[in-house]
């Protein structure tokens, strides 16, 4: 990373920050000490997400990150925590997406990632997903589901049986 106000290469990075659709750092220049922020667009490639209709909609890290949400509301994790998780989503999405996705496999790679943080926002997001037409409904989904455990706290059976089906 150039310093733009000498030109050197070395500095420190003092904060990062995930932001929808990048990386944002505040840099310090180790040799003329001036401060910049830089952003990162490495995670904002335009990724295009193939429907089961086989239409194509641009892909939107603003809607999964509310989905991801939505799926740990009243959660005991930390927002530290969820934030990398989705941070690692992104970068698996656009591993595996080169700059195209199908849904089924956005679902995949997230439920992956919820599993080791979160077993409840695991199954809310999965059960969920199975149904996935698009990330619209999909969080309308969540939200009712969401909802739903705030009353009874617990998960229905034929849930749990189709998590059980992931897994196989
Ligand atoms: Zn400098």
């Amino acid at each position: 990373m150039q310093c733009p106000f000498c030109g050197k290469n070395s500095s420190r990075v003092m904060e990062s920050r995930d932001s929808s659709d990048g990386l944002r750092r505040r840099r310090e220049c180790l040799d003329c000490n001036s401060r910049y922020t830089t952003y990162e667009k490495t995670l904002s490639l335009p990724l295009s997400v193939i429907k089961r209709n086989n239409s194509r909609e641009p892909f939107s890290s603003e809607k999964l990150e509310k989905s991801i949400k939505i799926a740990f509301a009243k959660r005991p994790v930390k927002n530290e925590d969820i934030n990398k998780a989705t941070l690692d989503i992104k970068k698996n999405l656009h591993e595996f997406g080169n700059n195209e996705i199908e849904t089924d496999l956005i679902g995949q790679v997230v439920i992956n990632q919820l599993k080791i943080l979160d077993s409840v926002a695991y199954i809310r997001y999965a059960s969920v997903y199975k149904n996935f037409q698009g990330i619209d409904n999909f969080i309308k989904e969540l939200e009712i589901l969401s909802e739903d455990e705030k009353q009874s706290d617990k998960i229905p059976v034929n849930q749990i049986s189709f998590i059980d089906q992931i897994d196989s």
